[in-house]
């Protein structure tokens, strides 16, 4: 284990995401890259931008306190595994990709397997080798050189801009109150979303 947090914190990681596993296991690497390279955002606040929706991405919260409801952690779910931090104070970031390479034999057979699993399709056998497979991938994400695992760049993105506090509009159809910058005008009415995509809908 060559990650910089203990047994503790990473027990507590597995806890709040539910499970371990090797996505976690990407997270919590990523995680471990921000804090070295950007530091916390208690410390000095930072953004983190997702390109993937999966499991890392709980990691990313738990460890690096970027989270999805204080709007410094933003998804822009590209289905791949990389992760961009940027510090607010002077605007230094980086990108990490997952390196394709990393352990690829091992990844491609667990995807397999993982598709048999999911189509019930996968014999006891092939079960057994999938979860053998997951946690040789987990421990080997947990063990290798960061720059082992990651491609380390630029971000390919400028720094998202900071939440901003707008004003409250009511939908006239639905009467629910919604942030102006989500609200949609059709026939001269102010209206949500969801109401609004469903008088589009019947033209
Ligand atoms: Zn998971
Ligand atoms: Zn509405």
């Amino acid at each position: 284990m060559t990650t910089i947090f203990s047994n503790e914190q990473l027990e507590d990681v597995v806890k709040f995401h539910g499970h371990s596993c090797p996505g976690l296991a990407i997270g919590i690497r990523a995680s471990e890259l921000c804090l070295r390279k950007l530091g916390h955002n208690a410390d000095s606040p930072l953004v983190a931008v997702c390109e993937t929706d999966m499991c890392g991405v709980d990691a990313i919260q738990f460890l690096t306190g970027c989270s999805a409801g204080k709007g410094n952690l933003i998804f822009r779910d590209h289905g791949k595994m990389a992760f961009t931090f940027f510090r607010r104070r002077d605007e230094k970031g980086f990108r990490a990709l997952l390196r394709p390479g990393f352990m690829a034999e091992e990844r491609k057979e667990m995807s397999r397997l993982m598709a048999l699993i999911s189509e019930n399709k996968a014999s006891e056998e092939e079960k057994e080798t999938c979860s053998v497979m997951r946690s040789k991938c987990e421990s080997g994400y947990l063990e290798a050189d960061l720059s082992e695992l990651f491609i380390i760049g630029e971000p390919q993105t400028s720094i998202p801009r900071p939440a901003k506090i707008l004003q409250s509009m009511t939908c006239e159809h639905c009467g629910e109150i919604h942030m102006e910058s989500r609200s949609r005008r059709f026939a001269g009415e102010t209206l949500c979303i969801p109401c609004f995509t469903k008088v589009e809908q019947k033209i």
